[in-house]
């Protein structure tokens, strides 16, 4: 790896990066193809990205970071790992999309279907369309149409599932997004996540007309807000008890928390499972799956019409297989290692410096709430994920940003680690770490940071 120039803050300008801002800016809306790249809740300015290798980024200033957002999960060997590359560069070789079957497909899917708790998949180009697919597969076997999802996790861009709580518990949904009707959320239920009373509540109300159930393995788009003991068990036997199925959605999970995602920590099957992410292997591949039986109702077959015309393409496919064979039992012990070690740091950093804080964790997942631990101990939902002060977070994100750590813009995204984050990259991020707590301290307290 490249010689960082020191531990101390390097000039924090991006001339080169603010530049390229003004120029999307003008073609691009907010100059951004995905919102939260935009800094908004963080402020200042997006840092454009020119290469990747291993734990690092280096930005077109030509400042280099230890990336600890990944590509939001996908990167689970880093950036440009040899072993991935080899395979994207042989598959492109051989041609980059046919509209037809590949062997490759089915490798991916024969990986998929080994590790996680489906007799099937269908592969789909992003995870919107995994979820999106996997409710309109719910609505076809059980031809009902209401569908119940939890407040804070997200599921994708999906109509239905941009859905706010309504006034009550168990009432109907609101649009979260100018453009959703609310004919499209009409149908949608939203109710507090870890809340087993206001799920109970739902299915008194609805029970009879619920499609489905949909929620994250583990909440990890709230920060990480992992399900309480025997919360998704319970998601499980009350969907079953009215005739509903339960959707389990791993896109970040899967693949990233263990050799069979939060599955493998916590082995409550959903009826269908969606993948995406560390399945892509940071090329656009996702996938939904369930049992065979489930699966028969999916065009061809049946009657659930379900396409894509990129979807398999052969060089994410590869990506993808290359991906998972490299993540095997001892990948995975090394992330958890990985993480505890840095979760500790983290910890001990904002101690000293006496800022509040509570951790979020789910496997190797986690993110760091500016919260008061006296009233909330542990996060366990969206309202209590939300008390937390956002400009703390920026504050400590800057610090961190211009000691050369990149974090999530956000405090409510998990950190992700990889499995070529070695000790360098450790040493890089807690070298960076007391002077960004004081940062955290010093927004506390309302002083200039
Ligand atoms: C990222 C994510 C999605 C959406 O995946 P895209 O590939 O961004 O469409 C869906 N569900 C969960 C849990 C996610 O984290």
């Amino acid at each position: 790896m490249r010689p960082f120039p020191s531990a101390a803050p390097f000039p924090y300008d991006a001339p080169n990066s603010a530049a390229l801002f003004d120029r999307a800016r003008a073609v691009i809306p907010g100059g951004v193809n995905s919102p939260v790249r935009a800094f908004r809740a963080v402020g200042g300015t997006p840092r454009f990205m020119a290469t990747g290798h291993g734990p690092y980024l280096t930005d077109a200033d030509g400042r280099e970071y230890v990336d600890l957002v990944c590509s939001w999960g996908p990167l689970l060997h880093g950036h440009a790992h040899p072993v991935v590359l080899d395979a994207v560069l042989r598959a492109a070789a051989s041609g980059t999309s046919y509209g037809a079957p590949t062997e490759g497909e089915v490798a991916l899917a024969e990986e998929l279907v080994a590790r996680a708790p489906v007799e099937q998949v269908r592969l789909v180009s992003s995870g919107t369309e995994a979820t999106m697919s996997a409710v309109r597969l719910a609505r076809g076997v059980t031809g009902r149409s209401r569908v119940v999802k939890f407040a804070g996790c997200y599921h994708g861009h999906v109509d239905s599932l941009l859905a706010a709580a309504g006034s009550g518990v168990a009432t109907l949904a609101l649009p979260d997004s100018a453009g959703v009707t609310a004919t499209e959320t009409a149908q949608t239920i939203v109710v507090p996540y870890n809340d087993r009373a206001a799920l109970t509540a739902a299915f008194d109300r609805f029970g009879d007309e619920i499609a489905c159930v949909i929620t994250e393995a583990a909440g990890g788009n709230m920060g990480v807000v992992p399900p309480r003991d025997g919360f998704n068990g319970f998601l499980r036997s009350t969907a079953h008890a009215h005739g509903a199925l339960l959707i389990v959605d791993e896109v970040m999970t899967g693949f990233r928390v263990s050799r069979s995602g939060w599955y493998g920590l916590d082995p409550v099957a959903g009826d269908i499972t969606t993948f995406g992410k560390v399945m892509g292997g940071g090329f656009p591949a996702a996938a939904f799956g369930a049992s065979a039986q489930v699966m028969a109702h999916l065009a061809p077959v049946g009657p659930v019409y379900q396409a894509g015309t990129l979807s398999g393409n052969p060089v994410a496919t590869a990506a993808g297989l290359a991906t998972l064979r490299l993540a095997t039992d001892d990948a995975y012990a090394r992330l958890d290692a990985t993480s505890a070690a840095l979760r500790a740091e983290v910890a001990a950093a904002l101690t000293a410096a006496s800022v509040p804080h509570v951790l979020g964790v789910a496997g190797s997942m986690f993110s760091v709430f500016f919260t008061d631990p006296a009233v909330t101990p542990a996060v366990g939902d969206y309202e209590q994920a939300r008390t937390q002060d956002a400009t703390v977070y920026r504050a400590f994100f800057h610090a961190m940003l211009a000691r050369g750590v990149y974090l999530p813009p956000s405090g409510f995204e998990s950190w992700f680690v990889s499995t070529v984050h070695d000790g360098a990259a450790l040493d890089r991020v807690v070298a960076a770490l007391p002077a960004a707590a004081r940062a955290a301290a010093e927004a506390l307290e309302g002083a200039p940071a």
